[in-house]
């Protein structure tokens, strides 16, 4: 029955927005909160009247949903990612985003869904005695549209590749099998100082980088393991801290900007194209090729898969530019 519903459901793109409460800093800064959720689908700009105020007050989204400062990661989890992500075990492939400002809560965000996307799986895998699990875990990073391996202490460039039988895979990327609730912890912690090296000034190179944790289930029935006629069913999820979308509106302003060689966040730019043509029926050619992020994450975003977009934003009134850029982007994918 549960199929039956994924199936009938048309939409592939599910987007909703999490609005972050100010940080203490940020209130002892006396920063004020122009935005405000008044119910499950819309946010409004309470600072309408300021001069030269040039948009709408309110944005309203269709179906999706609209988080308020004070919710819990779990409540995004269960309404915002869970379905998606946990579409995993019955080997359709995922991918759930994190866009938004440098500081609005992506990572904040991503890290809590991965951890409940997680407890999720293990508990499906202990329901299901009668299939035989493997969960495997990988971390890259893009930065520069290099790829690193954030499990790795090697700084070596991994390469993405055409595999035959498997598909676009990214070359001796380590996969982990995942064992138990502390090994995720112990990865995801070796992740995260893996990409704090390199690191020039404070955010710097975690606002620039792309981050994909992906899970990836292999299951097979117990009773055909090992014999001539098991089929294993395969799937991944993606869980994606994107870059902070400052960076794509930033490289396009000026042209000083470019000559000072601030790098165009090309997978960002990519990702927004890729993302518009996907939301409007997947008519035409799609280019995943024109991005490392985009190229890795094609199989998991075309086709059968699943995708949402988590945008995160800063209720900061210093910040109300690019809020506005990251609400006209969950607009656009819808
Ligand atoms: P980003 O990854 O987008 O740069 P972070 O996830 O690092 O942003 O969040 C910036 C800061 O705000 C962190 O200190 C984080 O703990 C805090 N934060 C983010 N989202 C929330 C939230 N929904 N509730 C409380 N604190 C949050
Ligand atoms: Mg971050």
């Amino acid at each position: 029955q549960k199929a039956q519903m994924a199936g009938a459901r048309e939409e592939r793109i599910l987007v909703v927005v999490r609005l972050r409460p100010l940080s203490d800093k940020e209130i002892i800064a006396n920063e004020v909160a122009d935005w405000e959720c008044i119910n499950d689908n819309t946010i409004l700009y309470r600072n309408t009247l300021r001069e030269g105020s040039t948009f709408p007050s309110a944005y309203t989204f269709g179906t999706d949903r609209v988080f308020r400062g004070d919710c819990l990661t779990k409540q995004v989890y269960e309404e915002g990612a869970k379905e998606v992500a946990v579409s995993v075990v019955n080997g359709i492939n995922s991918t759930i985003f994190a866009y938004g400002q440098t500081s609005s809560g992506k990572t904040y965000t991503m890290t809590g869904i991965t951890e409940y996307t997680v407890a999720d799986i293990f508990d499906y895998i202990n329901r299901h005695k009668e299939r035989a699990f493997v969960l495997k875990f990988s971390a890259i990073e893009i930065y520069n549209e290099a790829i690193r391996d954030l499990l790795s202490s090697e700084n070596t460039q991994l390469k993405p590749r055409d595999d035959p039988e498997r598909g676009l895979i990214v070359e001796k990327v380590i996969e982990e099998v995942l064992r138990d609730w502390n090994h995720l912890k112990e990865l995801l912690s070796i992740c995260e100082a893996q990409r704090k090296i390199g690191e020039t000034s404070l955010n710097e190179r975690s606002s620039r980088s792309h981050r994909i944790i992906r899970l990836t289930i292999e299951s097979s029935a117990r009773e055909f393991l090992g014999k001539e006629n098991s089929t294993t069913l395969a799937a991944s999820v993606n869980f994606v801290d994107l870059a902070g979308s400052e960076q794509a509106s930033q490289s396009l302003s000026t042209e000083a900007r470019l000559k000072e060689g601030c790098h165009i966040n090309r997978s960002l730019l990519t990702l927004s194209t890729v993302i518009r043509k996907l939301s409007k029926g997947r008519q035409g050619h799609i280019n995943y090729r024109d991005s490392k992020l985009t190229l890795i994450l094609q199989p998991c975003l075309g086709g059968n898969a699943r995708t949402a977009i988590i945008c995160t934003l800063s209720p900061a009134r210093s910040h109300v530019e690019q809020t506005r850029n990251t609400l006209l982007f969950a607009c656009c994918a819808k």
